[in-house]
């Protein structure tokens, strides 16, 4: 017969043989976490994950199977481990095991408790990092059931490095069950139980922040791709544009011809309709491309959205209801009101066409802040003050592989589409320094989420604008052009028209060019009409020189880019008058005649004394 003190030391191995084998089995499921998480970042999900391979079910995953090995260990019949959060100072119900799992989680709702006075026994044990002992459960704690079996029960308190990181409670139907060695036993697998669960968090860590990263790349890639594109976009509009201008120009001149009979002019008219719709396209392709020009102002959203809802609400069918849900307090934006306006007829009629049987549409706005709390959705969320236009529809809803492809110019699902309205609505939004979410479910709808950086101050309605002088001078009075073009049909076409209507035109193809004339004139030019880009430099730098020896010098741009591109070198007159290409002869006219009239109304240097800029109309 053994004697006690043998007892006792067979007592002893034996629970330390008890200790190592749970704490084997703790780090297996440890262990199992961190292959998951290994294998989910290399793009091979485990055939058995511990749960759905959400980072955030790792903790519960590990701690239910640490209660699985501790409730084995001790002889408990169940357990229940609440985890700890910092920021809230919350105890959260994680994960419950054996007697008490139908109890206290019937619904799957998760029991939540403060740390603390208030958070009652768990609350205190939490708060006092000091384990608890129910040696009977008469009166049950707070967080217990009183439907439970359970008659005794044992929290512990799970700190690594001496940071609470949650409590666990063992609890079992015998009265008296928890004796001080099991007790013991109890404390001494929470080392082990700490670690584990602390690694658990790390590599939810980790998880979200390898899915940001790829997130994040794949932006990246997405950005690069619309950039080239861009690009290829714009150089190519730029090209058209040259040569719409000189067909739309021959086009006028041919109507003015006498020879020009009715069967002509029909079929003059079939061609000016195709050059107007191919400068549509090609307005469209500078849109995407970031190189429209744009005319910034103070605008109201809402009034925006509203404009577009009157016009709009009669091309939706019957089957189509609108609901307008505006933030009354709205934050102004500085952007182009024709952009904008674009953008929201862009996303409607897409949700129009996304719902062939009826369906709502939800055009909402809204002020949002984001700052570190709250980083926004989509990685290209930055931290500011924003105002959100969102458009939802009821409709197909668009697949996961569209999704990737949607702002790519020309791409389309439509039979009748075009694929260019998000192309569009992508290149004015990025152009405002905005951005798009997409957010869709096949079947149920889409929402697209526009947001612009909210612009500082009060709204307006945008500035009055300025009276624009009236287009009466479309006739000049003999002032002296010098025009800078390296296109052969634009400069023939221009200096033609130019000089059939009054001006006296010096036609230069070059920069140097352009000097030699300039000098060779004595400077005596009313106007430098010039392209932005030429073959040996820049129109805003010929301004720029020019303006050097004939300060009050008047300048029109034109280029088959934005206005931003002829932002005159060191100038500091404002902006410079822009004329976009392809333009019409009208439009041209008109233009030389506003910018010379806003130079100072005078009469050209060259014209004949008394004679005025204006000519009849
Ligand atoms: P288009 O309307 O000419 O096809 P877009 O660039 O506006 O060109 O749209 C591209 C494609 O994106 C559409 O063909 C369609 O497949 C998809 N799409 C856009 N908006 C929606 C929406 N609200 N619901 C479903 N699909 C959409």
């Amino acid at each position: 017969m053994a004697s006690v003190g043998e007892r006792k030391i067979v007592a002893a191995r034996m629970r330390k043989e008890a200790e190592l084998n749970a704490r084997e089995r703790i780090y297996e499921a440890m262990l199992k976490a961190l292959e998951e998480v290994f294998l989910q970042n290399l793009g091979h999900p485990p055939a058995t994950p511990l749960l759905a391979g959400r980072p955030d079910d790792y903790e519960e995953a590990v701690a239910t199977r640490v209660l699985e090995v501790a409730c084995e260990t001790i002889g408990a019949t169940g357990g229940c481990y609440f985890s700890f959060d910092d920021d809230t100072s919350m105890l959260t119900l994680l994960s419950v095991v054996g007697l008490l799992r139908d109890a206290m989680m019937p619904s799957g709702e998760r029991l939540r408790v403060p740390a603390g006075e208030a958070g009652g026994d768990l609350g205190l044990s939490a708060a006092s990092k000091r384990s608890m002992h129910f040696r009977s459960l008469d009166t049950y704690p707070d967080w217990i059931p009183a439907s439970s079996k359970l008659r005794s029960a044992y929290l512990v308190p799970l700190c690594h490095g001496g940071r609470l990181l949650g409590v666990y409670a063992v609890g079992s139907d015998v009265e008296g069950w928890f004796t001080p060695e099991r007790r013991v036993l109890a404390d001494a697998l929470v080392s082990y139980t700490a670690v584990a669960v602390e690694n658990a968090r790390l590599f939810a860590q980790a998880q979200r922040a390898s899915e940001r990263l790829s997130a994040v790349q794949r932006q990246l890639l997405h950005a690069q791709k619309m950039e080239a594109i861009g690009q290829l976009a714009g150089g190519l509009a730029h090209d058209l544009n040259n040569q719409l201008l000189v067909i739309r120009g021959c086009i006028e001149l041919c109507y003015r011809e006498p020879s020009c009979d009715s069967s002509m002019q029909s079929l003059i008219d079939q061609a000016r309709k195709a050059s107007d719709r191919a400068a549509n396209l090609t307005r469209k392709m500078l849109l995407f491309s970031r190189k429209q020009p744009q005319n910034k102002t103070m605008l109201d959203l809402n009034s925006s959205v509203r404009e577009i809802y009157r016009m709009l609400s009669r091309l939706m069918g019957e089957d189509v209801r609108t609901n307008l849900d505006l933030s009354a307090d709205l934050w102004p934006v500085n952007a182009d009101p024709t952009n904008i306006d674009q953008v929201i007829t862009n996303l409607v009629i897409n949700a129009r066409d996304a719902m062939p049987s009826g369906g709502i549409i939800t055009i909402s706005t809204g002020n949002v802040v984001i700052d570190e709390a709250s980083p926004g959705e989509s990685i290209e969320a930055r931290t500011g003050r924003f105002v959100r236009l969102s458009v939802s529809d009821t409709g197909t809803g668009i697949p996961d592989d569209v999704i990737p492809r949607l702002f790519e110019p020309f791409f389309t699902t439509k039979e009748t589409g075009t694929g260019l309205g998000l192309s569009v609505t992508y290149g004015i939004v990025t152009a405002h320094d905005g951005w798009i979410n997409v957010k869709s479910e096949v079947a149920k709808g889409s929402t697209f989420e526009v947001f612009l950086p909210a612009a500082p101050g009060a709204v307006s309605e945008g500035p009055a604008e300025p009276a624009r002088p009236e287009p009466s001078a479309a006739r000049g009075a003999g002032q002296r052009i010098l025009l800078v073009e390296d296109e052969p049909g634009v400069i023939a076409l221009a200096e033609r028209v130019l000089a059939e209507h009054g001006y006296v035109v010096f036609p230069c193809r070059t920069i140097g060019e352009a000097f030699r004339v300039y000098d060779r004139e004595g400077g005596k030019f009313d106007l430098v009409l010039s392209d932005v880009v030429l073959p040996d430099g820049r129109g805003p730098s010929l301004v720029a020189e020019l303006r050097k020896s004939s300060p009050s010098l008047a300048v029109l741009l034109v280029s088959g880019y934005g206005n931003a591109a002829g932002r005159v070198d060191g100038a500091e007159r404002g902006p410079v008058p822009f004329l976009q290409k392809p333009y019409g002869m009208r439009e041209l006219l008109d233009k030389v005649a506003e910018v010379l009239m806003a130079a100072g109304g005078k009469a050209s240097q060259q014209a004949v004394a008394g004679m005025t800029l204006c000519a009849a109309n």
